[in-house]
């Protein structure tokens, strides 16, 4: 399979004739050969999308209402659902996901148009009171072309809530998928234009981060960059937008911990517990990558987790089982090499799942790993392993637990299991991360609920009408009538 770029509408073979390939997870053969994007492809994305907003908004994407993108996104999220078997398939063999999270990954996307189509035309600014003769008001405008980087872990979900709410506010978009898991964005892509999204509100420009992804960083018709991916690349894009005063949002990586405190329900926190780590492999951002329990319950708690770790099965996508194959080699050697380097390190494993008899061996399967006493210092402690990888300590007082939880360079989220409301909030408001989740963790996703992180997390915020603001430059306009 051979893909070229999607830019005003057509599909645009790579400038410098190359094409990049891209590999099956599941079996390490090659999948697709995608175009191999540089500078002058990028270029060209940001020409179209500049074109299709004008140069005073009165291009054919400017110009129309709010009321008239909202119809448009709400026809994507159509078909979207219409197509959302065929997206699942492309994302799960992209990414090596199982099936059924591809198919929840394709309605979430549906649901992140719907929210933004629904909330296009209910962006608006405020009248201010001020001195006496004046009226002053303030207006929201898009940014202009908006740059998207997205990573390979969830390529659906991410765009639908960059893309999405950038196109609700009016700015036309330049998107870079990963170079592992572009496909579904090529797709989609396509279906914009197919529901009648004016060329060159939407592109997608496939190829390395290193080529078309820092070009598009660095490109000056670029007014505002949302990047989602590693910590180490967001330094990189936020240094190159910091050359050219662009704004930029970072989701970065996590290492986000749920502490269970002895009054927790733990009927209903360790499926969850577990869930949180297993779910794509544990190549969630938000993954509860660290669990922390009172001491008074830590041999019951593991006792309960234990059973549920050796139950966890890895296989091909088709099987949907519990978990895929990791995404790449490079993400399954690192993986591989955290959990050596633990072992080395005489840290304690208590339990790993298994990998189905249907797995191939070229495959990038990585069995989920339960380590247990980790210490707060070790690495499987304090760095991102994005694998299905979890670390369980014990702590004895809140102070501790707080002082646990918050004891990384990472700050996305947070979960507490107790029954003590008051405890809830206290330790909520002491938590410094963008969201927490009390008695459950994710809340099933939520695309109304803003989302993002503090410190090595990365700032600004996506998902609700935060997202919305954030790709809108706030105007005042003061006028003096006398
Ligand atoms: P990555 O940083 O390697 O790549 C992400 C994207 O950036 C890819 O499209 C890549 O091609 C591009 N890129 C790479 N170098 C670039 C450069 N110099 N300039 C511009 N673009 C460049 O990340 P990854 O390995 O694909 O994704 C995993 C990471 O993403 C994890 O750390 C994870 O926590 C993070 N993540 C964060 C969130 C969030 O919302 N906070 C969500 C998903 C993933």
């Amino acid at each position: 399979m051979r893909k070229n770029h999607f830019i005003a509408n057509a599909w645009a073979q790579p400038s410098a004739g190359q094409y990049l390939d891209s590999f099956d997870p599941s079996n390490g053969e090659v999948l697709a050969q995608l175009a191999q994007g540089h500078a002058a492809d990028i270029d060209l994305a940001v020409q179209a999308a500049q074109a299709a907003l004008g140069e005073s908004f009165d291009g054919p994407w400017g110009r129309l209402s709010a009321l008239e993108r909202s119809r448009l996104l709400m026809k994507l999220a159509a078909a979207v659902t219409e197509h959302a078997q065929e997206l699942a398939e492309l994302e799960a063999i992209d990414c090596g996901k199982s099936f059924k999270t591809a198919q929840a990954d394709a309605n979430a996307l549906a649901r992140y148009f719907e929210y933004y189509a629904g909330a296009a035309d209910k962006l608006h600014g405020e009248t201010l009171p001020f001195n006496a003769g004046y009226t002053v008001l303030t207006v929201r405008e898009p940014h202009g072309v908006t740059a998207h980087i997205v990573p390979w872990n969830y390529p659906m979900q991410i765009f639908g809530r960059t893309v999405g709410a950038a196109l609700a506010a009016g700015n036309a978009c330049v998107v870079k998928p990963a170079e592992d898991a572009s496909l579904s964005l090529l797709r989609l892509a396509e279906l914009a234009a197919e529901v009648g999204f004016p060329a060159g509100a939407l592109n997608v420009v496939t190829g390395y981060g290193r080529e078309a992804g820092q070009a598009l960083t660095e490109h000056p018709g670029v007014a505002h960059i949302s990047f989602t991916g590693s910590t180490q690349t967001g330094r990189m894009v936020a240094l190159a937008a910091a050359e050219r005063h662009c704004p930029v949002t970072l989701e970065l990586g996590g290492k986000s911990p749920q502490i269970v405190f002895e009054d927790a329900d733990l009927a209903a926190a360790v499926p969850v517990l577990v869930n949180a780590i297993a779910q794509n492999a544990g190549q969630t951002c938000s993954a509860g990558s660290r669990v922390l329990v009172q001491r008074t319950i830590y041999e019951q708690v593991l006792a309960a987790l234990v059973p549920r770790f050796e139950a966890l099965q890895s296989g091909p996508p088709a099987l949907n089982l519990d978990m895929g194959p990791l995404v790449n080699r490079k993400q399954y050697e690192q993986v591989r090499g955290f959990v050596g380097q633990a072992e080395a390190q005489g840290l304690t494993v208590a339990a790993r799942g298994r990998i189905h008899a249907e797995a191939s061996s070229k495959g990038f399967y990585q069995e989920a790993v339960l380590f247990r006493d980790v210490p707060a210092d070790s690495a499987l402690a304090q760095q991102e392993v994005f694998g299905p990888v979890l670390a369980v300590m014990p702590f004895d007082t809140e102070e501790e637990a707080v002082r646990l939880a918050n004891g990384t360079d990472f700050g996305l989220v947070a979960g507490i299991w107790s029954r003590d409301g008051a405890r809830q909030l206290r330790v909520a408001r002491k938590m410094r991360c963008g969201q927490v989740f009390i008695n459950n963790y994710g809340a099933g996703g939520g695309v109304e609920l803003p989302f993002g992180g503090v410190k090595a997390s990365g700032h600004g915020r996506e998902k609700g009408f935060e997202a919305l603001y954030g790709f809108t430059v706030l105007k005042t306009i003061a006028i003096h009538h006398g």
